[in-house]
């Protein structure tokens, strides 16, 4: 960190402001975006971002003060960050009250959900953003199909690396099964170019997987 009388722009929404400290690569946070709670950072985020990869929009967000290593901010985070991605890409009518209703959707399942229910709210997150995106309810037909097949790639991909769980793995492993469920599904093409490895977060987490993690090292 270092003392700057210059302008900046928040690296999460985006506003431009007299700042104070940025980091030594420049990058800026606002006053109102340092005190903000989880779900507000997300929504304030997803909203302003102009990021087409949704892994890049998750790592930010997740590398947050507010954002604890483990908990079930996850769960809506995968799906507003897809959400963003999709709104940037301009292929779903994504408005700024959409990330509201993912996160009211997100926040009804529970934090251990993956071992008391056997659905990773991670994956159900992936669920939740094909649901909004083609409107589905219980009603569809198509889209009711997708939203499911949605979250159970995600749920098989995210099973298979076993545990503990990290939710950090688990918002890494549901993104990219949506970033390629959506190419497959719907023909869209959504860029993906973050480099996982190595996981930022290995060492603030102290049940992390190590050697058996993909994006450990
Ligand atoms: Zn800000
Ligand atoms: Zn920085």
């Amino acid at each position: 960190m270092r003392k700057t009388e210059d302008y900046a722009e928040c690296t999460y929404c985006g506003k431009t402001e007299k700042a104070d400290y940025i980091c030594v690569e420049s990058h800026y946070i606002c006053e109102e975006c340092r005190l903000a709670k989880p779900e507000e950072i997300v929504r304030k985020t997803c909203m302003s971002t102009k990021m087409l990869d949704p892994l890049k929009v998750a790592v930010l967000i997740m590398k947050h003060p507010a954002i604890p290593i483990h908990g079930p901010e996850h769960h809506y985070i995968v799906s507003c960050s897809i959400l963003a991605s999709l709104r940037n890409l301009g292929v779903f009518n994504i408005d700024g009250f959409t990330f509201g209703r993912a996160i009211s959707r997100a926040k009804r399942i529970v934090y251990g959900s993956c071992g008391l229910l056997g659905v990773c709210g991670a994956a159900a997150g992936v669920g939740i953003a094909v649901s909004i995106a083609l409107n589905a309810n219980m009603m569809s037909d198509k889209e009711r199909s997708l939203a499911m097949k949605a979250t159970s790639e995600a749920l098989d991909a995210i099973q298979r690396l076993g545990g503990p769980r990290c939710c950090k793995l688990s918002t890494y492993t549901a993104i990219i099964t949506a970033v390629r469920f959506f190419k497959i599904e719907l023909g869209i093409s959504i860029p993906m170019n973050e480099n996982l490895t190595p996981c930022w977060f290995r060492f603030r987490n102290s049940e992390c997987l190590k050697e058996k993690c993909p994006y450990y090292v």
